[in-house]
């Protein structure tokens, strides 16, 4: 087999995989087709976003033994779209196939925990923390941990789901108590001045290719809008690339990397990593020479990094999440009038709150204005937003049940193949059991909301 991280690229038309089929994997797996690649996806939602993109789509559970040996023996490279497959699917796979990232570079960022030990081995600073293990752990870690403070679930959570807020040590035990009693880090709730990411490339080779530094807005743990280049100082861009990078050399990482970082009182600390491409790197589609999802294939595949210059000189993104179609269908024409506004949509067939249905860029000569135009662009599509039922040529979005997709991929739309499927045979393949059609995120454990 090649070995793309030891010299041999994997190129076009080889096959590449992607665990998890959410919009991540969507991108991905264009900028793959779009470089001439055959793509597979294994995500067990019928109705994925990147199942209309991928050759093929095996519909299984990502820890499913017959579909991801199935995976490894037709994709000459496998990647992720998201943190939480089992370190036991990425060794299954990584027998018969080269894998990247690696199973250890997954396993420290799908753990809080152990994502908390490697920064501080590493001497990147982070906020005040205690992990609770058991209910012994408690007092001690109110004594270590100033309120307020955040209560997050090691393991699972995004979008700032499995984290609760407590003030006092009876607020601590009542939310450990309603996470599960399961396995938690306690953080300090700090005075955050700015958010902002590094997204990174790393090279088999250990070639390192950052992005400028983007700043990010979130409203209630959801990013809400990204603008780049980060209003911060210099000291600032300088700390974040240097802890995002030595991150990547630690882990001797292969891929694209998120490293979100938070500025106090002057002072960078890192949050979290994301092993892959991440939600605050969507401008890099409409603003920078070489896109996250392509760097991402580049890397994958032993190929020679991309530039990452911005081809503006600001961006800003403006996430679209499901609650804006609540009332009515939102108006992309309206959205669309200026024409530094690029739309991006997912096709997902069913909106629910929170959940991330597409996003707006517009680039600009600076990042007041792109960042001006973007949420006017995005308040327009709501204000002049149809009642439902109202006359429309085709309904950018249904609330139908997922049984009734209109992506291609769900029941009826596509034909259903055995595991023998040919290597470039488009469809969908199922394993094992009827898969439970899950259209919640939540329930996906995926990147779908990164
Ligand atoms: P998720 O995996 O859900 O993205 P994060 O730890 O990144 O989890 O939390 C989501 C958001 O919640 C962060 O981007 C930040 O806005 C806020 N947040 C998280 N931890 C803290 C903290 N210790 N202090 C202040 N705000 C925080
Ligand atoms: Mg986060």
């Amino acid at each position: 087999m090649t070995d793309p991280h030891s010299g041999g690229a994997v190129v076009p038309p080889s096959t590449i995989g992607m665990l998890g089929g959410g919009q991540l994997g969507r991108y991905a797996l264009m900028a793959a087709r779009q470089m001439g690649y055959r793509t597979i996806v294994l995500d067990p939602d019928p109705d994925a976003p990147a199942g209309a993109i991928a050759d093929v789509h095996l519909v299984a559970p990502y820890d499913d033994a017959n579909a991801l040996d199935h995976l490894a023996s037709r994709c000459d490279v496998v990647t992720v779209e998201f943190e939480n497959p089992s370190a036991v699917s990425l060794e299954r796979l990584a027998e018969h196939t080269a894998v990247a990232p690696s199973a250890n570079a997954l396993a420290v960022a799908q753990d809080r925990r152990l994502e908390k030990r490697f920064l501080c081995e590493q001497g990147i600073p982070v906020g005040p923390f205690a992990v609770i293990g058991a209910a012994s752990d408690l007092p001690s870690a109110d004594g270590a941990v100033p309120f307020p403070a955040i209560l997050k679930t090691t393991a699972g959570g995004y979008d700032g789901k499995g984290q609760l807020t407590v003030c006092s040590p009876g607020e601590l035990a009542d939310a450990w108590a309603e996470l599960g009693q399961v396995s938690c880090v306690l953080e300090q709730h700090l005075d955050l001045e700015r958010e902002v990411s590094v997204l990174l490339a790393r090279s088999g080779s250990g070639d390192v290719v950052a992005y400028p530094v983007t700043e990010n807005i979130h409203v209630g743990g959801i990013l809400d809008v990204s603008v780049v280049p980060a209003r911060v100082s210099d000291a600032v861009v300088v700390h974040a690339v240097a802890f995002a990078t030595r991150v990547a050399e630690a882990l001797e990482y292969v891929g694209v990397l998120a490293v979100e970082l938070f500025v106090v009182e002057g002072e960078v600390l890192v949050n979290e990593l994301a092993p892959r491409p991440h939600n605050s790197g969507h401008w890099t589609l409409d603003a920078a020479a070489t896109d996250q999802f392509a760097q991402q294939i580049r890397t994958v595949c032993g190929l020679p990094l991309g530039s990452t210059l911005m081809t503006a000189p600001a961006a800003a993104m403006a996430n679209l999440l499901g609650d804006r179609w609540s009332n009515a269908e939102p108006d992309w024409a309206a959205a669309l009038v200026d024409p530094d506004v690029r739309l991006h949509l997912y096709g997902k067939s069913r909106a629910s709150p929170g959940r991330k249905m597409g996003h707006l860029t517009a680039t600009g000569p600076d990042v007041t204005t792109a960042l001006h135009v973007v949420q006017r662009a995005r308040t327009a599509s709501e204000t002049n937003a149809r009642a439902p039922g109202a006359q429309r040529a085709r309904p950018a979005l249904r609330h139908v049940d997922a049984d009734d997709a209109t992506d291609g991929v769900g029941h009826g739309t596509r034909p259903h193949h055995d595991q023998h499927l040919a290597h470039d045979e488009p469809g969908e393949v199922a394993f094992g059991p009827a898969p439970d059609r899950r259209s919640d995120d939540a329930s996906r454990h995926s990147a779908d909301d990164e």
